[in-house]
């Protein structure tokens, strides 16, 4: 992926990334998307989770240290927000570290972290003795801190998840990363994630419906092919038509994220439509295939389960309806 120059397509090629705009990397999300959505994550968790936010907030020096590596690969990164008991509400996280002179002591634990088993590095969000959320680089070899794997996926199996555990971890204080200080540090890397996601599901779609059209045309009953019934054309033209339509906000989102304006809640918007429209697809494209479509010769029931990971995962469906709402009423009704 780091040959593709998958692994930070919009950074500057200086330190590590494609030097592309926003729309290429979309367009490098929808692709590798369209061959597994796990594949995808692991890009996305490389490029806009880790090499970004060491990017936008780290120091010069934490910037040359890390992100050629993580660009070409020989680094893998890891993002570490989400915890065992706070989800959907990563402002209640209690993983927290406190001054010890030239270092920090890192506590707390975080629950399903891409890459973490496979990590080099973990950029991790934690609350300092102010109650600040600030972000910190953990590398794998400090003692006290272990990623164990979770296992028993049914899910983007293709990406390896785990946990992050840090028992009086001592992360240097050169680790900190110096530009950010608050919930808008982690945020601002989700909507560039999201941003991809958004894309990236569209890939999903694309595979499902490119599948169910070719079997469409090969599959014969009542003596002719599916696809010349009308039932199955309505299948197929709604769903290149939603496809459609979604390739349509995303790149539309993408111009305006090249001109610094796509707002968080205009990404939550297309990160919501663009994944639920793939689930739909994967689920009608399976029913296409007929009994065939729940085997693994044919890719949409993979996508299926994987799209369920990509509802939930960075923003649910109905956390990003909520910041839909937000916008338009101006009253929230998170809690
Ligand atoms: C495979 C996988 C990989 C992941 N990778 C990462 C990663 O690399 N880094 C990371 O930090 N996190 C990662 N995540 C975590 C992911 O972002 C969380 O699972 C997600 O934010 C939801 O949190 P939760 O699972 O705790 O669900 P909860 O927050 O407990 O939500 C459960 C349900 O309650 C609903 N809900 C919650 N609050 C409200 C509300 N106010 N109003 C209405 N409904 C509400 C939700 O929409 C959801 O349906 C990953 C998750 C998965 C499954």
């Amino acid at each position: 992926m780091a040959d593709i120059g998958a692994f930070g397509p919009s950074l500057p090629a200086e330190y590590g990334g494609g030097g592309m705009d926003e729309i290429a990397y979309g367009i490098i999300m929808q692709e590798l998307e369209r061959g597994d959505s796990g594949i995808r994550s692991m890009a996305s968790v490389q490029g806009s989770l880790v090499m970004y936010p060491i990017y936008r907030f780290g120091s010069e020096e934490q910037k040359r240290k890390y992100l050629p590596k993580l660009g070409s690969g020989e680094y893998i990164g890891c993002f570490g927000l989400t915890e065992p008991d706070h989800g959907s509400n990563p402002n209640g996280m209690i993983t927290n570290i406190k001054d010890d002179g030239d270092a920090y002591i890192l506590n707390g634990a975080k629950m399903w972290i891409t890459n973490s088993p496979v990590a080099d590095i973990a950029v991790v969000w934690a609350k300092d003795e102010e109650g600040v959320v600030r972000g910190v680089i953990v590398e794998k070899d400090m003692p006290g801190f272990s990623a164990p794997e979770i296992h028993g996926k049914w899910s983007l199996r293709a990406s390896i998840t785990g946990e992050l555990v840090f028992d009086n971890v001592r992360v240097p204080k050169e680790n900190v990363l110096p530009n950010v200080a608050g919930l808008k540090g982690p945020l601002s890397c989700l909507s560039k994630a999201r941003y991809g996601i958004a894309w990236g599901a569209i890939g999903a779609a694309l595979d499902c419906y490119d599948s169910a059209l070719r079997y469409s045309q090969e599959r014969v009953q009542f003596g002719k092919p599916i696809g010349q019934f009308q039932l199955t054309q309505k299948k197929l033209a709604e769903m290149i038509t939603e496809i459609t339509k979604a390739q349509l906000l995303a790149w539309r989102l993408g111009s305006l994220a090249n001109e610094g304006k796509a707002s968080p809640a205009q990404i939550s918007m297309a990160k919501r439509n663009n994944v639920h429209m793939a689930l739909e697809i994967a689920r009608e494209a399976r029913q296409i295939h007929g009994g065939m479509g729940i085997t693994n010769e044919y890719p949409c029931m993979r996508h299926m389960m994987n799209l369920e990971t990509v509802l939930t995962y960075e923003g649910t469906h109905d956390i990003h309806l909520l910041i839909t709402g937000l916008d338009v009423t101006g009253l929230n009704a998170f809690g």
